[in-house]
């Protein structure tokens, strides 16, 4: 039976379960209006066929503690969107990191089916392919607003997917932090010098770059920062930015505050499927949610943008942090190693080589037009 034929026949509990409340021809319109907005999900896969009245309970695994603002806030407004705008009919619900399944061990869980879905940073999964790391952030890469160009109209997404194919699992971006800080130290950074044999928590392609300033990079999930600076087990941490480093408190534990973030320009945060469990699913719940991870990352941007500056402030004013800009000379040689430790990672397989080779030419391309409009812009406001 279509999936049209099963909702006008079954017109009674078919517009009920779509909250319609009506004949048969609305149920059928709505059901068509559904359809048309299945812009990602149509044609990509294949679909459950469309029983209206079945419900799906998910679980969302995550790499943050839970409701951890902005991050794992982020994971909760995704799973409450999914759950709302299938009418009930798609429950996701969330599980903090460790709570099912150690922050780390979250890819593994949704390719196995243990969780459905996953939210986290692609680069923490570089042990598996190199080439994700180009879907998180890239060090002296592209912005939030330049990485949802290249991913939704730059060819982005498509590789993406091709990357996480072998897994069984299906990504979305989810989340975007927007330019991060560059991170907490006990000493001043006057010179790449300064960074010799400094153990520092970061994490994927800049964690790299500063293995080859010489000193040692260290991925810890966001839970065990705090603990690991203040120990002394790590000398150096970056985090996020204000409004997630002022939450961990690392304000207690380290006291100069450096910016820009040149390793993490724009992090793109993701929520991956389980794509056997996603395909099991009608088309109409696919849609959801592949269309509520767009709005989840578009809304996250929205609330760093929106609190980033008080919770710097509180920093600076209240805790008495010490504010410093990464001296251009620093900048200027971690972008050579930059350059460096990125085009190697093309090397590692020819598709990391097709993905460099989109990531860097779109690049260009946004540079390009973005010294036109939002760096002119900014410059003279
Ligand atoms: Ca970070």
């Amino acid at each position: 039976m279509k999936r049209r034929d099963f909702i006008k026949k079954g017109a009674g509990a078919g517009a009920l379960a779509l909250g319609v409340v009506g004949c048969g021809k609305e149920a059928e319109e709505s059901a068509n209006n559904t359809a048309a907005v299945a812009s990602e999900a149509a044609g990509v896969m294949t679909a459950a066929p469309a029983v209206v009245s079945k419900t799906y309970e998910w679980k969302m695994v995550t790499t943050w503690p839970k409701n951890f603002p902005g991050l794992g806030s982020g994971a909760e407004f995704l799973a409450k969107l999914i759950t709302e705008m299938s009418g009930g009919r798609l429950r996701v619900k969330v599980y903090g990191a460790n709570e099912l399944v150690p922050a780390f061990e979250i890819f593994d869980a949704v390719a196995s089916g243990t969780a459905e879905m996953g939210h986290g940073g692609a680069y923490y999964w570089k042990g598996k392919d190199e080439a994700v790391q180009f879907f998180s952030t890239v060090p002296f890469g592209m912005t939030a607003q330049e990485m949802n160009a290249w991913l939704y109209y730059g060819g982005g997404m498509d590789l993406w997917k091709e990357v996480y194919e072998p897994f069984g699992l299906y990504p979305a971006a989810a989340g975007n932090t927007g330019v991060q800080m560059g991170g907490w130290f006990n000493k001043e950074i006057n010179s790449v010098d300064d960074l010799k044999g400094l153990k520092m928590r970061i994490p994927g392609l800049g964690g790299e770059v500063l293995r080859r300033a010489g000193g040692t990079p260290v991925t810890l999930p966001g839970g065990e920062i705090f603990t690991s600076l203040q120990s002394g087990n790590i000398d150096a941490t970056e985090w996020v930015g204000p409004y997630n480093d002022l939450a961990f408190g690392l304000y207690k534990a380290a006291k100069y505050y450096y910016y820009p973030g040149w390793h993490e320009p724009g992090a793109t945060l993701e929520c991956f499927t389980n794509k056997s469990a996603l395909e099991a699913l009608p088309a109409d719940l696919q849609s959801i949610v592949i269309n509520a991870c767009r709005v989840a990352n578009q809304d996250m941007l929205a609330e760093y943008t929106a609190r980033n500056n008080d919770a710097l402030n509180t920093l600076i004013n209240d805790h008495g942090v010490d504010l410093r800009k990464y001296p251009d000379k620093v900048l200027e040689e971690l972008r050579v190693l930059s350059a460096q430790v990125v085009s190697e990672v093309a090397d590692k397989s020819p598709l990391a080589q097709r993905i460099y080779d989109s990531y860097t030419q779109f690049k260009q391309k946004a540079v390009a037009w973005h010294e036109v409009s939002e760096r002119s812009y900014l410059n003279s406001r």
